[in-house]
C-alpha cells in the first residue's frame, strides 16, 4: 500500500521524539503540560504501522479516506481482540475531505469528524447519526492556506454552521473544535497568521455561542506543529514524522491533503 514506510522501531524512535518536542514547545509558549493531543495520521500505512504505533501507547489516529480506514482499522480491531477481548480500541478522526455519500461509513468508523466543510455534510452527519442513534463529535475546518481545496472557504459560513448546531438544529452532533491546514510554504510568517485566523475565529465563536462546547483547535502537521503548538493548538496531526513519507505513488484522486 505505502512505499517508504518506517520500521516498528522507527515509528517507536519517532513517536517518542515528537511527543518530546510537543512537550518542549507547550513549555516554551508557557502552556501547560499534556495540553496539546497527538493525532498520528495513519493515512496511506498498513494496520501494522498502526499496530506498532498503538503498542507505544498511541491511541489517537487520524485518516483521510473512508474505505482505507474502515478495512484498516478493522484489521487492527481483530487483531488486537484475537490477542484480548478487552483490550482498548483505537480512537479513529476522519479528516481528510468528506463526500457526502461516504458519511454514512464515516461516522459507523470514526468518534469525530474533523473535516466539516459546509453546511450540507453537517445535516448529512446528524441524519445518518440520528439513523444510527449514535452521537459524534465534529470540528469545522476553516480554509487559511489557498493552496487547501477543502474547508470552509468564509468564516461567515462556518460561523453559520455552528449557529445551526448551537440553536439545535443538530442533536446528534457535538461540535468539539475547529480545524485548519495551513498553506503550504516555508515562510512562516504565513504559517504562524494560519493558525492565529482559526484561534480567532474560535474566540468569536465562543463568545457568539457560549454554550458550545468547543474546546479544541486541530492545527499542525509534520512541518509545523512547533509553530501550532505556540499558537495554540491543542491538537496536532502528525503523519510523515511519525510513519515515514508517502512516496509519490499515489494515484490522481489519491492524492490528499498537502501531498
Ligand atoms: C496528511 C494530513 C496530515 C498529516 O500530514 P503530515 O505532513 O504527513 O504530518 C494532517 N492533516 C491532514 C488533514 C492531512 O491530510
Amino acid at each position: 500500500m505505502d512505499t517508504f514506510t518506517e520500521s516498528t522501531a522507527d515509528i517507536a524512535r519517532n513517536l517518542a521524539r515528537i511527543r518530546d518536542e510537543i512537550s518542549s514547545a507547550e513549555k516554551a509558549a508557557g502552556r501547560a503540560e499534556g495540553s496539546v493531543r497527538l493525532c498520528a495520521v495513519s493515512k496511506f500505512h498498513g494496520a501494522d504501522k498502526v499496530l506498532a504505533a498503538l503498542s507505544c501507547g498511541q491511541m489517537l489516529f487520524g485518516e483521510n479516506r473512508v474505505q482505507e480506514a474502515r478495512d484498516k482499522f478493522e484489521s487492527v480491531r481483530m487483531t488486537l481482540t484475537r490477542a484480548d477481548p478487552s483490550a482498548n480500541l483505537p480512537e479513529l478522526h476522519i479528516i481528510g475531505h468528506l463526500q457526502t455519500n461516504k458519511v454514512k461509513k464515516a461516522v459507523e468508523i470514526s468518534s469525530c469528524i474533523q473535516s466539516v466543510d459546509s453546511v450540507e455534510l453537517l445535516r448529512e452527519i446528524e441524519k445518518r447519526c440520528g439513523q444510527l442513534e449514535k452521537s459524534i463529535d465534529v470540528f469545522l475546518e476553516l480554509r487559511t492556506g489557498e493552496d487547501s481545496k477543502s474547508g470552509y472557504a468564509e468564516p461567515a459560513s462556518l460561523i453559520e454552521s455552528a449557529r445551526s448546531i448551537a440553536e439545535g438544529l443538530c442533536p446528534h452532533v457535538t461540535l468539539r473544535g475547529l480545524m485548519t491546514m495551513a498553506p503550504l510554504t516555508d515562510d512562516t510568517d504565513l504559517i504562524r497568521n494560519s493558525f492565529r485566523t482559526l484561534r480567532c475565529l474560535k474566540d468569536e465563536i465562543n463568545s457568539l455561542f457560549p454554550d458550545l462546547p468547543l474546546t479544541e483547535l486541530s492545527m499542525g502537521m509534520s512541518a509545523d506543529f512547533k509553530i501550532a503548538v505556540e499558537e495554540g493548538s491543542t491538537m496536532v496531526r502528525v503523519g510523515s514524522a511519525i510513519f515515514g513519507g508517502r512516496g509519490t505513488a499515489a494515484s490522481p484522486g489519491e492524492v490528499l491533503g498537502n501531498a
